[in-house]
């Protein structure tokens, strides 16, 4: 395939702009690290489904709704973390999470959080850029608690 290098060049130095997309991908990282760190004991966290402990780096943001409900993405309570495993090989474990979330949190709040995620809606960029300043605090602050700044 041949490569267009001046149009390779012109891109290039186009001026860097962020798009909803790019909000989106860095409050997901950060939003992950949030939950995992905040969620774990001394940085190491349970998973919600199977009850095995990893290492708050070595385990997943285990969304229950779906990550692409965008209503729901960044709800604290519909993210905790959850193993590889579970996450990836085993479809998130909706049943076992559904009955976690329900222990801890009551039946009413999840059937609330189920709504939310049904009657839809986005955040705009500007939330998504607040949330995303907000939750780079958070994790900073967690990190020097769980695990002196590593
Ligand atoms: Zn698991």
């Amino acid at each position: 395939m041949l490569i267009n290098h001046c149009k390779k060049q012109y891109i290039r130095k186009k001026p860097k702009t962020n798009t909803y997309r790019d909000f989106e991908k860095k409050l997901d990282r950060v939003f992950s690290e949030y939950i995992r760190l905040s969620k774990s004991n001394d940085g190491y966290c349970t998973c919600v489904t199977c009850g095995n402990i990893h290492h708050w780096k070595e385990i997943h943001n285990g969304h229950f709704i779906s990550r692409s409900v965008k209503a729901t993405r960044f709800n604290e309570i519909n993210c905790n973390p959850q193993c590889v495993r579970c996450n990836s090989f085993r479809q998130g474990e909706h049943h076992i999470y559904r009955k976690y979330l329900i222990n801890k949190y009551g039946e009413k709040t999840i059937e609330d959080l189920e709504n939310t995620a049904h009657l839809g809606g986005s955040y705009s960029a500007y939330d998504l850029e607040n949330m995303i300043s907000e939750y780079k605090e958070k994790v900073r602050k967690l990190k020097i608690e769980v695990d002196n700044g590593n």
